[in-house]
């Protein structure tokens, strides 16, 4: 079925969009030869307005065996392990549509870059350890001919999560299954913990763990240039646009229990330009929904959640757009270069950034906290109220800290159980979903892009098992029961 639906534009090569401009061209004008060729041409095609020298290399194609939609550092990764997978270079053609090529608002440049292993539940410990092999390792997999290596700036500098009383159990538990999975964590008594970071105050901590191999943080700019780049060299094409519709064909099944369901398959997306109300058509096999925290708008776009209430029809993709603020702060009497990224067992994290006694952090607000998505404005007063008093407590040389900067962002937040979406939709039978990380994308998407791709290309998961990430799992009522989500 898939290779069925591969067909589509199979062959075609990425030329065969659109007329370019090219450097001769001038030389052509001045000779006259331009206009003469034009008239010859114009006099075959009567009325005809058209123009060799409008260039279209800005508009998306009218095939794409793939639409991604989103070009934020999943939808990039989906691109680039697509292309490495594919069986035939040059088998594929992939299109990203990104509506915002500054990325102003997209999570990837907004975050904070951690990586870590100390999840609580496997799959998202295998994801995390090839992601910081890919990261690790960037110029074996980005590697450009001709452009200079990649420098993601990784800063291996570990996570420190520190538990109370209450969360020790499940903390010595979590280690457990981090070590089953090849994570270097090790636990640290109250005591042990003073001797090696003699700037915390353990008071109210029972327990701490510390990734000793491979966490820390990194540039996501970096790496989403990185992908950008390597991805373009692979063929990829991207188109500034914002899907605003996608246009499908329904068919009607039953399933083994009874219910009666309609099927439906895109067979278009329809890509809007901005200052423009025309769109472009673009005919496809596949679309990813890697849009991040907009991708429940993408997914109600193809009629997912369109359906009664408690029937798999009428189940929605739970991604929501949640605010979270990072600040940015300066202490000279700060722990200095020995800092993890530190969790703090309120929930309150830092992390050093650069070498001249900066650091940032935050804390997510609770339900009743949460603030109103509609714009990125800073409050400052939940940095007073919220954020400042547990980092103090903890780190009482951080008494004296002046806020110099701060930020907000979006999470892609899947409230159902803050956990990625990955996979097809069971009815909409031709859109994969790659989004609702809750916090933790950025470090996955390496490994997340490289699931997406092999379910789009081989129809089932290779290396990391991701079925309990599938869409079903809403519908089911199955939550994935990841303790260490920050
Ligand atoms: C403050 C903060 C701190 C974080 N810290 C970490 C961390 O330390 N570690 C970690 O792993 N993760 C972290 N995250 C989470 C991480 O940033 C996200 O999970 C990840 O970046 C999601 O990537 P994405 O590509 O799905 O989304 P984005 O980067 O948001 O990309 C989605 C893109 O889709 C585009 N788009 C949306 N709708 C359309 C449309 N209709 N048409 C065309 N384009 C569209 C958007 O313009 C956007 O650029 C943090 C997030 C925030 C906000």
């Amino acid at each position: 079925m898939l290779r069925r639906a591969l067909r589509l534009g199979l062959g075609r090569g990425p030329l065969s969009r659109g007329l370019g401009t090219h450097r001769g061209d001038s030389t052509l004008d001045q000779n006259g030869k331009l206009s003469e060729i034009k008239k010859k041409i114009q006099s075959v095609l009567p009325g005809g307005a058209w123009n060799p020298l409008y260039n279209t290399s800005h508009l998306p194609p009218e095939h794409s065996d793939v639409v991604i939609v989103g070009g934020g550092v999943i939808g990039l990764s989906v691109a680039y392990w697509l292309k490495r997978l594919e069986k035939r270079r040059g088998a594929i053609r992939v299109l990203v549509v990104e509506r915002d090529h500054t990325y102003s608002r997209a999570s990837t440049v907004l975050s904070v870059g951690g990586i870590r292993q100390q999840f609580s539940v496997p799959e998202n410990i295998q994801l995390s350890l090839f992601s910081i092999e890919f990261l690790r390792n960037i110029n074996e997999y980005l590697a450009v001919v001709d452009d200079p290596p990649l420098d993601i700036q990784f800063n291996p500098a570990g996570y420190l999560l520190l538990a109370s009383e209450k969360g020790a159990a499940v903390m010595e538990s979590n280690v457990k299954v981090q070590r089953q999975e090849g994570a270097k964590v090790c636990l640290m008594s109250p005591e042990q913990l003073r001797n090696k970071f003699p700037w915390i105050n353990t008071e109210g901590v029972a327990l701490a763990s510390y990734g000793m191999e491979h966490e820390g943080w990194f540039d996501p700019w970096c790496l989403l240039q990185g992908l950008r780049r390597k991805v373009q060299s692979m063929g990829v094409l991207f188109c500034h646009g914002e899907v605003t519709r996608f246009v499908s064909s329904s068919s009607h099944a039953v399933t083994t229990s009874g219910e009666e369901v309609t099927l439906k398959r895109i067979h278009e997306v329809h890509v809007k330009r901005d200052h423009s109300l025309e769109y472009q058509p673009v005919e496809c096999a596949i679309v990813i929904n890697a849009a991040g925290a907009w991708s429940g708008q993408i997914a109600e776009l193809a009629g997912v959640g369109k359906g009664p209430p408690g029937t798999l029809q009428g189940t929605r993709l739970p991604v929501e757009l949640r605010k979270r603020y990072v600040y940015f702060w300066h202490c000279p009497q700060g722990p200095g270069l020995e800092t993890p990224f530190v969790i703090d067992a309120s929930g309150a994290y830092f992390r050093r950034e650069g070498l001249g006694n900066n650091y940032l952090g935050g804390c997510s607000p609770t339900e009743e906290e949460e603030p109103d998505p509609g714009n990125l404005e800073v409050d400052h007063d939940f940095f007073q109220n919220k954020v400042w008093p547990p980092l103090a407590q903890r780190v009482p040389a951080f008494e004296t800290l002046k806020v110099r900067n701060a930020w907000a962002g979006y999470y892609d937040y899947n409230t159902f159980d803050q956990n990625g979406v990955v996979g097809p939709h069971p009815l909409v039978v031709n859109m994969y979903f790659a989004t609702g990380f809750s916090g933790h994308g950025l470090q996955q998407a390496p490994a997340v892009g490289r699931a997406v791709a092999e379910m789009v290309l081989d129809g089932h998961f290779q290396t990391i098992n991701l079925s309990p990430f599938l869409f079903n799992r809403f519908y089911l009522g199955v939550k994935v029961q990841e303790h260490n989500i920050i």
